[in-house]
Formats: structure tokens, C-alpha cells, sequence
């Protein structure tokens, strides 16, 4: 074998080589932008959403449409497993029988958020089959089911209908992208914010809860103050009496 053939075999393997790292690079770009979405208009997403995270984009655009009244009902606070605290729609429960009656009712503010992670969204209209607050949606559903992690495009729902259906526009993904990035912003800044808040609240709440009872306490008489010193008295004693026992 002459130096000249081993030069021309060395560049051949490199050009093929090269080709190979080519193919695979646009076979990677092409997997990258296969993401196809159409939304089927299935509602499976309203009807076991969970708890959906509320931003500050969500209620500046409420503010600015006068409805924030009409959301707050529904407004609540979810510590998730992982410590991170979300302002939420908060899910609807489940038709429950009554213990006395076969008729089934809603019992909204007794079950705990933790139980309601599949549940239907409270704004969702099931037998007018809507949205109820469409034009004024959370940016969580503008944007589902793509997430933007800071880093990366995922998919929070695999099963949703709408995912490989063919007709999307390149502007379409842009700006579905576009809405992913804006909800990961708005939705750290609510995260960053919202505990600081929660914090102030909770404190005026507590503060005006100890102006009130110290007012009702120095419009007491001398004698409906004697009756609440012994009903005092007495629950001490009884708490004493327990921890001896
Ligand atoms: S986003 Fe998906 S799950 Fe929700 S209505 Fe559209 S197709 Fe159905
Ligand atoms: S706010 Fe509307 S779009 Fe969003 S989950 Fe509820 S019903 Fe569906």
C-alpha cells in the first residue's frame, strides 16, 4: 500500500464519517421540530386538570377586564410535595351522596386540594360542554400541553388527542412556544412572589383578628368578664386534669 492510497483511504473514512455526524444531526433537527398539535376540542384537559396555576400575567389580564371577582371563589393556595406554593384554580370535587339523602351535591371547600389532583376545573361548564371564562383562560391553558422548563419544550399530557395532529402553522409553534416561555417566567416570578405575600396576608389577618378581640374584649362589662375568666379557668383545669391523667 503506497502512502498516497493510505492518505486517500484516511480521507475517505473521514468524509464518510462526516456524513454519518450530518445524517444523524438532521435526523435529531428533524425529531426536534416533528412536535405537531391541533387541539381536538376534546375538553379531556378541563375535565381532569387539577389544580391550575394562576400567574400575575392571569390576573393583570383580570384586572384589566374587571373580572377578577368572578375568579375568586374559585382562588386558592396549593403547597405542593415538593415545599413550592402555587396560587390555584382550585378543582371541583367529585358529586358526593349525602349521608341522609341520595341526592348527590358539591362539597367545594372540604376537600383538600391533595385529593383533587384529577379533577375537573371549576370553570369548565360540562353540560354546555365550555369553558366558562374563555376569553380570560389562565396562561397554563393557553399554553397546554407543551411546558418550557427554563431549558427545554416538554409535554405535561402524552395522551392528549391534539399531539401529532397534522395542520399546524410554523407561526402556530411559534407562538405556542412564545406562550410556553411566557408562562415559565410569569409562573417563577408568582413562585418567587407569592409566599412573601401569603406571609403579609396572614399577618393583617392576625393583627386585625387582635385589634377586634382586644376592642370586644374593653367594651366587655365587669360581669360578662368574670363569666369568661372562669370559662377560662375551667378549660385549664380540665387540660391539667388530662395530662395527669
Ligand atoms: S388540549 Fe388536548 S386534551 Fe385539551 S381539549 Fe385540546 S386536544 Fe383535548
Ligand atoms: S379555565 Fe377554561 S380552558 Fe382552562 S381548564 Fe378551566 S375550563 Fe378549561
Amino acid at each position: 500500500m503506497t502512502e498516497e492510497e493510505t492518505k486517500d483511504e484516511k480521507q475517505e473514512k473521514n468524509d464518510e464519517s462526516k456524513n454519518q455526524v450530518e445524517d444523524t444531526k438532521s435526523e435529531q433537527k428533524e425529531k426536534k421540530i416533528k412536535f405537531t398539535f391541533k387541539c381536538q376540542q376534546c375538553n379531556k384537559c378541563c375535565l381532569e386538570r387539577g389544580p391550575i396555576p394562576i400567574t400575575f400575567w392571569d390576573l393583570e389580564l383580570w384586572a384589566k377586564n374587571g373580572v377578577v371577582a368572578n375568579f375568586l371563589p374559585y382562588l386558592d393556595i396549593y403547597v405542593r410535595p415538593d415545599g413550592v406554593m402555587d396560587l390555584v384554580l382550585k378543582p371541583l370535587s367529585p358529586p358526593k351522596k349525602s349521608e341522609s339523602s341520595d341526592k348527590e351535591g358539591f362539597s367545594f371547600e372540604e376537600v383538600p386540594i391533595e385529593e383533587l389532583l384529577n379533577e375537573k376545573c371549576p370553570l369548565f361548564n360540562k353540560d354546555g360542554n365550555k369553558c366558562l371564562v374563555y376569553e380570560n383562560r389562565p396562561l397554563s391553558c393557553r399554553t397546554y400541553p407543551l411546558d418550557f422548563d427554563g431549558k427545554n419544550f416538554t409535554i405535561v399530557d402524552v395522551d392528549c388527542p391534539g399531539i401529532g395532529q397534522e395542520g399546524m402553522t410554523k407561526e402556530e409553534l411559534k407562538e405556542m412556544r412564545e406562550t410556553a416561555k411566557t408562562m415559565y417566567a410569569e409562573l417563577t416570578r408568582m413562585r418567587i412572589n407569592l409566599p412573601v405575600l401569603n406571609q403579609i396576608i396572614n399577618q393583617k389577618v392576625m393583627i386585625d383578628l387582635m385589634r377586634k378581640n382586644m376592642e370586644v374584649m374593653s367594651n366587655l362589662s365587669e360581669e360578662d368578664r368574670a363569666k369568661i375568666d372562669e370559662i377560662l379557668q375551667k378549660g385549664t383545669q380540665k387540660k391539667e386534669g388530662n395530662v395527669a391523667n
